[in-house]
């Protein structure tokens, strides 16, 4: 029996309905509730610069030929893989989840960058400012914290959140913050955050998956430690059957027999992914290697692989950072590794998401 047969689920039906170049609206609407009242989901996507309707479910099998026999189907295809909407086979064209005014997954490798965890408003706003000066485009800080320990750090919570929300506001910059728990998600709207963070240890947690495809809001999505590529695109699935296709996936190194750093950045992961499904692919370095030292050189290796971006940790004090200090940069290393960053997306065709400034020479 194969290891995943628990997940093929025999009754699961899915297909792409190819709708001809010529159909009115109202022959499409009438396609979509052909395909609700049959018990399964219809979601557009564009095949081609072609409208397609991908039906998905787990009941309502279609009398042969019905779907194909309505007015406005031009043909219907199946979707082969488990991971239906999160495959390229539902849209072959890279995804571009835009976070207001910044597109992840365009032409433009963008960074992420801020500390481990918010810890004051101070911190936050030197953060954001090292940040910014330094080619990111993006700020993070975790206001809830997944920490192994129950006597570590926990998170700032609400007044994190708050710290976060202020200190990006004169930057213009969004946030992405970490949410562990459904109940936060109305704190999370009140306070603007930009991009959920669905952590490593949550991957597979799917009522909160469910919870936030329920949501327009971008989400990150992070692999799970020991997490097959297969059983990470179907968290992502969880996440788009509920409607919100605005998902980032990020690698963050995965457990191995290598105790010499923390994780192991799963660089085949990258092309790999880039070729399965048409989700904006970002690699955080941070905790990959959980040294600051060995930052820059996954950050080059993930962008010459075809990474999207970079969600990197730094801190303006790394050595009094309250959480992962060892593995942050200061946002001066960061100003230099952007340089470097921007270099290879260049070489390998692509641009960098930020006009880069040059520091004040210290006098
Ligand atoms: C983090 O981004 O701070 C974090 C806890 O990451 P991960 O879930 O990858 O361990
Ligand atoms: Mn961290």
């Amino acid at each position: 029996m194969p290891i995943d047969s628990h997940i093929s689920g025999q009754e699961e039906n899915a297909m792409l309905i190819m709708i001809k170049p010529n159909a009115d609206e109202a022959q499409v609407a009438a396609i979509k509730s052909c395909v609700e009242d049959l018990g399964l989901r219809a979601i557009e996507s564009q095949i081609r610069k072609q409208l397609a309707i991908a039906a998905i479910g787990d009941q309502g099998i279609a009398p042969n030929g019905f779907i194909e026999s309505l007015p406005g189907v031009e043909h219907v295809l199946p979707i082969h893989k488990q991971y239906k909407l999160a495959s390229r086979e539902f849209h072959p064209d890279n995804r571009v989840v835009s976070v207001r005014h910044i597109p992840i997954g365009g032409d433009a490798i963008q960074v992420i960058a801020g500390p481990c965890s918010v810890e004051t408003p101070e911190q936050m706003l030197a953060a954001a400012a090292g940040a910014m000066t330094a080619g990111a485009s993006l700020l993070r800080g975790g206001a809830f914290k997944p920490r192994t320990s129950p006597y570590s750090f926990q998170g700032m919570e609400e007044e994190g959140l708050k710290y976060l929300a202020d200190a990006a506001r004169p930057h213009g910059m969004p946030v992405v913050t970490e949410l562990m728990d459904p109940r936060d998600i109305d704190l999370f709207l009140k306070y603007g955050v930009d991009v959920i963070q669905i952590g490593t240890r949550n991957m597979q947690n799917f009522r909160l998956l469910k919870e936030v495809g329920q949501l327009q809001v971008p989400v990150i999505l992070k692999r799970g430690l020991s997490a097959t590529i297969k059983e990470w695109l179907m968290a992502a699935e969880y996440i788009a059957a509920q409607g919100n296709l605005n998902i980032i996936l990020a690698e963050r190194g995965v457990r191995s027999f290598e105790p010499a750093y923390r994780n192991m950045l799963d660089v085949s992961a990258i092309p790999y992914l880039k070729r399965e499904t048409h989700l904006p692919v970002i690699v955080d370095p941070s905790h990959a290697g959980g040294a600051a030292w060995m930052v820059p050189a996954l950050s080059l290796a993930a962008i010459a692989a075809g990474a999207d971006g970079l969600m990197i940790e730094c801190h303006p004090n790394p050595a009094q950072a309250w959480s992962d200090g060892e593995q942050a940069l200061t946002p001066q290393e960061l100003h230099a590794l952007t340089r470097q960053v921007a270099a290879v997306a260049q070489a390998s065709g692509r641009a960098y998401g930020q006009p880069l400034i040059d520091l004040p020479r210290a006098s």
